[in-house]
């Protein structure tokens, strides 16, 4: 067997081992087999990338933004450059079906042009005073050590999320990626290297995230922790952050409304790429399609059929559309559920098991007859498995689809466009498609949930409010005191 490459964290603007010695393997999800040796970074690693950020951050937020925005332009041009190799060891490392990982890629390059361009931005406001001779504004400031804790199923996209807003704002970074997918990181962090981005300004510590993410969300020099990943670590992180700005992307137990007058074709095709693509690891995946009663069995016949004919396998194979799970717990949780919704008395139409014997396959998994109050319609499974629910009308659809703790992307399929600014308003999410999946967010627009689905904006305009604070200033040219609230007549 051909040696394992080993990889290392990137401190202080050195590739370092860890202070612990202590490193992981990561295994390819379709294969089995590693891919790499990772650095167990420690809580020694964390104390030292903070300080190298603190130390660094004053140089770099005093760096004209248009400047630091040009870096970023760079970094768009480096993913584009190499977007075909990295795509491929982004499959390797996470089985997400080639197709999409060069999207993945695709949504970083994105995010690096519209952050740079927003380097010339930055905007704050101006407004009026209530007295005389005086000028009020605001302006824009970075933080100051931004710890970005991030997931593994977008390994380009969400990091650059954080990283680069957090980094045209003026802030200085620690990141923390998924232990399942440390290589996309490295590369993502060897990109900025290359950049020219200056040294101590980004350091990345890989490792456990109940050790080394928790050193981060701990210190009081991190003003503030960008995390994204399951509601459960997103509650545990906020019970510890102390007095910082946190910002919590979590979970979702996101749906498809279809009306008895929608498209249906439409909506199958939404539904199919909704609940399996990326084999229902997103954070944004149908995971319930509530379907209006008279046409319930129709549409159940039609998703069916199409189901039946998805190619599941390694995401490097030609025509592969559903890849692995990240991991074997990933496999046993999604299983777990199928178990679940067999003894809640849930019919299962097709799936609910294991494909294959290598790998972490899992069959796209349908069930029907499901009501609202089962766990399979309330929990998150993160995997290829979808639960229809009927409704009588629009109110019995929206009542259903509010009735989970989550709130980040909700759809509605229908023709008539009552209905559709009614669900538009009365859709408890973050995010609402009308005629369109649950799954296709812009990186120009924001992007975040209500509820337990979490809180903080990213992407766009938002991400920027998010990254920065926003200092206001008083100026008083009148030469004279003025009191607010008392010398205004
Ligand atoms: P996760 O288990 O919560 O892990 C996310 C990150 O947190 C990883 O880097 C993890 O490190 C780290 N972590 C774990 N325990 C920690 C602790 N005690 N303190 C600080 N950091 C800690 O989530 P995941 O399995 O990677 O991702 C799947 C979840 O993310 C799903 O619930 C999905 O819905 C959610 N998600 C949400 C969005 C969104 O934008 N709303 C987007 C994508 C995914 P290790 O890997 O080392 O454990």
């Amino acid at each position: 067997m051909p040696k394992l490459p080993v990889f290392k964290m990137f401190i202080d603007g050195q590739w370092q081992s860890s202070s612990s010695s202590q490193t992981f393997q990561k295994l390819n999800p379709a294969t089995g087999r590693p891919i790499g040796i990772f650095q167990r970074g420690s809580k020694h690693d964390v104390n030292d990338a903070i300080e190298s950020a603190e130390k660094a951050f004053g140089k770099w937020s005093e760096i004209p933004a248009p400047k630091r925005g040009k870096i970023l332009l760079k970094v768009a041009e480096l993913l584009e450059k190499n977007k075909e190799s990295l795509a491929k060891e982004l499959t390797e490392e996470m089985g997400k079906v080639l197709e999409e990982s060069r999207g993945d890629i695709q949504e970083a390059i994105d995010m690096a042009e519209y952050m740079a361009g927003e380097g010339r931005r930055l905007f704050g406001k101006t407004t009026t005073s209530e007295l005389k001779n005086k000028f009020a504004m605001t302006i824009r400031e970075p933080i100051g050590v931004v710890g970005c804790i991030t997931p593994w199923n977008f390994p380009f996209a969400i990091p650059s999320w954080k990283l680069f807003p957090a980094l045209a704002c003026g802030n200085t970074v620690v990141f923390k990626p998924s232990s399942d997918t440390p290589r996309c990181a490295i590369r993502l962090v060897e990109i900025l290297e290359k950049a020219g981005l200056p040294k101590g300004v980004l350091n990345l510590v890989t490792g456990s995230g109940s050790s080394i993410g928790d050193a981060i969300v701990n210190d009081k020099r991190v003003r503030m922790v960008s995390f994204t990943g399951h509601r459960d670590t997103g509650k545990g992180i906020l019970k510890k952050a102390g007095i910082k700005k946190v910002s919590l992307e979590l979970g979702s137990k996101n749906v498809v409304i279809i009306m008895n007058d929608a498209d249906l074709s439409l909506a199958l095709d939404g539904v199919v790429w909704g609940a399996f693509g990326t084999t229902g690891q997103r954070c944004t995946a149908a995971s319930r399609v509530i379907v209006h009663d008279s046409i319930k069995e129709k549409f159940e016949k039609m998703l069916l059929e199409r189901t039946r004919k998805l190619k599941i396998g390694n995401g490097l194979d030609k025509g592969v559309q559903v890849g692995p799970l990240i991991n074997k717990e990933a496999l046993r949780k999604v299983h777990k559920y199928t178990r679940i919704g067999l003894k809640e008395g849930a019919k299962l139409l097709i799936g609910g098991k294991r494909y294959g014997i290598k790998g972490n396959f899992y069959h796209p998994t349908i069930f029907t007859n499901v009501s609202p109050k089962m766990r399979i319609a309330q929990e998150e499974i993160f995997g290829p498995t979808t639960a229809i629910i009927s409704a009588k009308n629009l109110d019995d659809a929206i009542e259903k689809a509010n009735s989970v703790e989550y709130g980040l992307s909700f759809s509605i399929y229908t023709k008539d466009i009552d209905k559709a600014f009614e669900a538009i308003r009365k859709l408890q999410s973050g995010i609402v498609y009308v005629n369109a999946s649950t799954i296709g967010a812009e990186i120009h627009l924001p992007f975040g949930g209500v509820k337990e689905s979490g809180f903080g904006r990213e992407g766009g305009w938002t991400a920027i409010e998010e990254f920065s604070n926003e200092k206001t200033v008083y100026v008083d040219y009148s030469g004279k005191l003025q009191r607010a609230q008392i010398d205004v007549d």
